[in-house]
């Protein structure tokens, strides 16, 4: 039983028909699945169930997030994308996950390990976060590796910074040359990757053996993006009390907002704590009541959050609220150029306490 009234509905068709879409686009290449940080927000477990059948990998950042996964489907390919702590490698061989690395002693610390390890190497092309650099060391390195017993090296990847179309190019060339100069001593991979979302559409060129995919399965757009992509998530409240307030009274801690008119304020109860932005109410957010926007007033709460519903007077206790919903005209990347954020983040801050349903 759904023990609260605010909650996150998440639209399995939506998921699946944006990656039905990246299956049209890339026929020829696997796709990964990126589910890191609670599948964006929507839900891990859920989220790969849904996705099972549809993609070839699921790329989270953490152990933890593997682990979450395998311990459901122990037989889901795994790739943690992020680094893993050398005491924290044994974990990743008994549970049979990916593990990104990107120096000789993570690869020997996993090739004395029980089983066979599978990774993917990782190359840092210029974004100065993660991986070998592209010089002549980290070939020598990487040959090295691809020597070791013990390890099945499957994949080489790097990742774009997305800083325009020359350096993504300069990027893109700098991963291909590391990669050639290998096929040169006869060292090949099965899964060359660089593409994330953005570049999956704006660089088709670079779309090698696999893309890796994560706003892209929610809707999420990039700029000048003009894929059918659907948003998946629409978060949901309701009114819980209405307040009559006279011209000049103060709304919420330190009355920050003080009443122009006299007037109705709606009580919404969902808030920072639901991972809300708690800035929304100072750059003109505002929620969807009954088809009408309904102005948030006053600092936003942890639980709770205040609306102006003079203008809408038609609003009663127990109506319903569209917090987050692209079908009502409020879709994520409005929320997020509200609240001064990118759309990823609006995502991945719904916390716990917020219930995910699934339609
Ligand atoms: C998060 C992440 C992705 C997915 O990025 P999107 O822009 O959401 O598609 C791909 N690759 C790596 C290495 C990542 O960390």
């Amino acid at each position: 039983m759904l023990l609260r009234d605010s909650y996150a509905e998440v639209d399995r068709s939506a998921i699946i028909h944006n990656v039905k879409l990246a299956r049209q686009l890339a026929p020829q290449q696997k796709i990964m699945a990126v589910v890191k940080a609670n599948a964006y927000g929507h839900g891990l477990l859920e989220v790969v169930a849904m996705l099972d059948d549809w993609v070839d990998f699921f790329g989270v950042a953490t152990l933890s997030e593997a682990v979450a996964i395998k311990r459901e489907m122990p037989i889901a390919d795994v790739v943690i994308l992020g680094h893993t702590p050398n005491r924290l490698l044994s974990v990743v061989n008994e549970y049979g996950i990916v593990q990104t690395i990107f120096s000789v002693e993570q690869a020997e610390i996993l090739n004395a390990c029980p089983k066979p390890s599978r990774v993917h190497l990782k190359i840092d092309s210029g974004f100065h976060r993660l991986g070998f650099p592209a010089n002549a060391a980290a070939v020598e390195a990487i040959a090295a590796i691809c020597k070791l017993k013990n390890i099945n090296v499957e994949g080489i990847f790097s990742h774009l910074a997305l800083a325009g179309d020359e350096a993504d190019r300069l990027q893109y060339q700098l991963f291909c040359s590391v990669v050639d100069q290998l096929a040169a001593r006869g060292i090949h991979f099965k899964y060359r990757h660089i593409c994330d979302s953005i570049a999956f559409t704006r660089y088709p060129e670079f779309r090698l053996d696999m893309v890796r995919l994560g706003a892209w399965l929610f809707g999420m757009k990039g700029i000048g993006q003009t894929a059918d992509l659907r948003e998946a998530l629409t978060v949901k409240s309701y009114i819980s009390h209405i307040s009559a307030i006279k011209k000049g009274a103060g709304v919420s801690y330190d009355y920050l907002y003080r009443a122009a008119r006299d007037g109705r304020i709606g009580t919404i109860p969902i808030g920072y704590g639901d991972g809300y932005p708690r800035n929304m109410s100072k750059n003109g957010g505002y929620v969807i009541i009954n088809g009408e926007p309904a102005p948030v007033v006053g600092i936003i709460n942890m639980d709770q959050l205040m609306v102006d519903l003079t203008d809408l007077v038609d609003a009663q206790v127990g109506d319903e609220v569209i917090v987050y919903g692209a079908a009502v005209g409020l879709p994520i990347s409005t929320i997020a150029d509200i609240a001064q954020t990118n759309k990823n983040e609006i995502l991945s801050r719904l916390t716990a306490r917020l219930p995910r349903i699934y339609r």
